[in-house]
């Protein structure tokens, strides 16, 4: 990285405090400090450029220069710039969007709340349960069923949902919250299981989790369609089918966190109509703005806002609410992104055309040494590495693996993000096969690299020595 004192690496690495950020990695190879933007493309203030291949934190979908939101939100700047939601008070964009959040849905929705992102969404959603829950004279039904590895956000609630160690360095989780399994067939499926057994077993699992607490203690079950910052974790056959069976015959409210998934990310507008299910509440936030504001929005069923209006009565409101929520020009981004998006021959019928090429782009990497499984649904996917195929022993975690391909891909000019030993893909909508073609040339060429280095420091022997040592 560049050495001078001002500049706008050291600067930020002396001031800037940044979320998720391996320490080391930032230490030794500086912040990446970009300028702008064009089509899937970034460039950073060297004048470097690179693919997003993960549209930023997912949410980038519509590209880096669409000049059809600027514009959209200019004329909303410059009519009113700014309102609230609070005393029946509301901007007439935000009406609007409702009602075309209500259209888009996968299931009937009677009401939408908004919020400035996935983990206010998510906040909210629990809030709304315990609320209703008690306005029904059942204040002990609270407690809210999440799954390893998921991930749901940052705010104190949602972090507790985050089936993630590192949680405990906060004290969290929540003590009303429990974990069932994260679904991952190909690495915690039985020799001979079906994806379809697996599935039951992992149902069955949750069902005796219910019955363990008591289902009168349980309040919801909240779970991503993909499961996106677990890994790209796609659900084995007729999951959700099963899970949400479970939730009927125990009256568990199903929320469905979308914030990755909705408006198109998995081939279908929304992640539950991919997987065949019906939520009761959905979450959602990233792809609703394309990341050009921050926004979320909860959609209720008819029967959850009935529950919350009932209960809400006895205060006269539902005592809730973020000052900057249900913005104007929030709102106006959110109707030009979802036009954008769902109009005919728009982004959404893109990605349907090019996700059958990105999926077999990502496939063609399972002949790869270093790649033990390549998944993925519509526009997102995952190489899983590995140290060993058959075996599916993973690299010692101090090798960082993840780390290193990811390191490596920016310097190839591509973008990608590490998660765990996963190196996940999920490129904006407006991407083309050409583009798709080049993003995964210089991944190969990476994990290329990365081989070379794992023959000459010979890890591939260190990690079967060290997992046969611990057996
Ligand atoms: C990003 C994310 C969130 C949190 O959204 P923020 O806007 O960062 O608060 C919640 N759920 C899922 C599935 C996410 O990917």
């Amino acid at each position: 990285m560049t050495k001078h004192s001002n500049s706008a690496e050291a600067r930020d690495l002396a001031y800037h405090l940044h979320s998720f950020t391996h320490l080391d990695s930032l230490a030794e190879d500086g912040p990446l400090v970009l300028e702008s933007g064009d089509g899937i493309y970034v460039t950073d203030n060297h004048g470097n450029r690179y693919i997003e291949g993960i549209s930023g934190l997912w949410n980038i979908v519509v590209g880096f220069n669409e000049g059809r939101i600027a514009e959209a939100a200019f004329k909303q700047m410059q009519k009113l710039p700014a309102y609230h939601t609070f005393f029946g008070r509301t901007a007439s964009p935000v009406v609007d969007l409702a009602e075309r959040l209500i259209e888009l849905a996968p299931v009937a929705i009677k009401r939408v709340y908004f919020v400035n992102s996935g983990s206010e969404a998510n906040d909210t959603a629990i809030k709304m349960l315990w609320m209703l829950n008690t306005g029904a004279g059942r204040p002990e039904k609270r407690k809210i069923i999440s799954r390893k590895s998921a991930y749901h956000g940052t705010t104190v609630a949602s972090c507790s949902l985050n089936g993630k160690p590192y949680i405990n360095c906060f004290g969290l989780p929540l003590p009303e919250v429990l974990y069932t399994d994260c679904p991952h067939y190909w690495r915690d499926g039985k020799l001979g299981e079906s994806e379809e057994n697996y599935a039951q077993r992992l149902a069955d699992n949750l069902e005796a989790l219910i019955q363990e607490e008591g289902a009168e203690t349980i309040a919801g079950f909240i779970a991503e369609p993909v499961m996106g910052a677990g890994g790209a974790l796609v659900p084995p056959q007729g999951y959700f089918k099963k899970i949400e069976a479970v939730l009927r015959r125990h009256d568990i409210a199903f929320i469905a966190d979308e914030v990755v998934c909705g408006f198109g990310r998995t081939g279908s507008m929304w992640g539950s109509q991919t997987y065949n299910f019906s939520p009761d509440i959905i979450c959602t936030s990233k792809c609703l703005t394309a990341g050009y504001f921050p926004m979320g929005a909860v959609l209720m069923s008819p029967e959850i806002d009935a529950k919350l209006m009932h209960a809400a009565e006895a205060l006269g409101e539902f005592p809730h609410g973020f000052t900057t929520a249900g913005h104007p020009v929030g709102a106006a981004i959110a109707l030009k992104v979802l036009e954008l998006i769902s109009e005919p021959g728009g982004m959404f019928d893109n990605l349907c055309q090019v996700a059958p090429h990105f999926q077999a782009g990502l496939q063609k990497f399972s002949d790869h040494p270093l790649v033990g499984e390549a998944r993925g649904v519509g526009l997102i996917g995952a190489l899983e590495i590995v140290a060993d195929k058959a075996s599916k022993t993973p690299f010692a975690e101090e090798n960082l693996i993840g780390e290193k391909v990811v390191r490596a891909a920016q310097k190839n000019g591509l973008i990608l993000r590490p998660i765990g030993e996963s190196v996940i893909f999920a490129p904006p909508f407006i991407i083309n096969e050409a583009e798709i073609d080049d993003m995964f040339e210089r991944t190969r060429r990476v994990l290329d690299e990365i081989e070379q280095t794992v023959q000459k420091d010979n890890l591939r022997a260190a990690a079967l020595t060290a997992t046969a040592a611990a057996e």
